[in-house]
């Protein structure tokens, strides 16, 4: 595969992250509060699923249990085809560099891209998230109308608090732009990619090779 979304949100927090994610992956420690907080946002991703109505979600198994990309991708063709209003992990692949969006949703003029983040905040990153998604879409010809961020509401009432990014996630697509060749060479080199700790070790989040970089040094 080319460059997905986590792909290029670990690269662009550190390209050695990336090339270790590659070439390395046994060398990452998962904190355990990591993996509950993964599932947390996964059981809130699910729910969200739901919060336009009925939906069509394209998920889709190998008998291995790994993700099945190409049916994924297929499915979600056939869904625009047949004109589904709400198509959740819609998967999109353009050179080999792929997406799913969590939902999108048929508007009356175009696509609405909605990221679900089970977060308090937010977070600049998550806005930075959309802009790689924005990227790929248009380059698959399905360009999203408008962008959102859904968070957990205030109440069970309120479930989900929608907040509208289409204007902030505009700087974020020219960066994928700018970046994105530059990290997929660096995903696909042989060299080791070396870069001094720093910073980025723990911003914005504490990096899984914290362990291997800062012992080597
Ligand atoms: S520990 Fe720091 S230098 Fe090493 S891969 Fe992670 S972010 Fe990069």
């Amino acid at each position: 595969m080319g460059i997905s979304k986590t792909d290029y949100m670990r690269g662009m927090q550190c390209p050695r992250m990336l090339w270790l994610d590659a070439h390395h992956p046994e060398l990452k420690i998962i904190p355990p509060e990591v993996l509950e907080r993964l599932d947390k946002g996964n059981e809130f991703g699910d729910k969200a699923m739901g919060m336009f109505g009925p939906f069509t979600e394209v998920t889709t198994y190998l008998e291995n249990g790994r993700l099945d990309y190409n049916a994924m991708i297929q499915k979600t063709k056939q869904c625009i085809e047949n004109g589904t209003q709400v198509i959740c992990e819609a998967a999109f692949s353009w050179y080999g560099n792929y997406c799913a969006v969590d939902i999108l949703r048929k508007a009356e003029d175009g696509y609405e891209l909605y990221e679900v983040k089970n977060s308090s905040h937010l977070g600049e990153q998550f806005i930075k998230d959309v802009g790689f998604q924005w990227f790929i879409l248009n380059n698959c010809g399905v360009r999203p109308v408008r962008r959102f961020v859904v968070l957990p509401g205030p109440s069970e009432n309120e479930p989900y608090l929608i907040c509208d990014i289409s204007e902030e996630s505009k700087k974020y697509f020219t960066e994928t732009a700018n970046n994105f060749w530059r990290l997929f060479k660096i995903k696909k080199q042989v060299e080791e990619v070396t870069c001094d700790t720093g910073e980025q070790c723990c911003k914005p989040y504490r990096c899984w090779y914290y362990d291997h970089c800062h012992k080597t040094e």
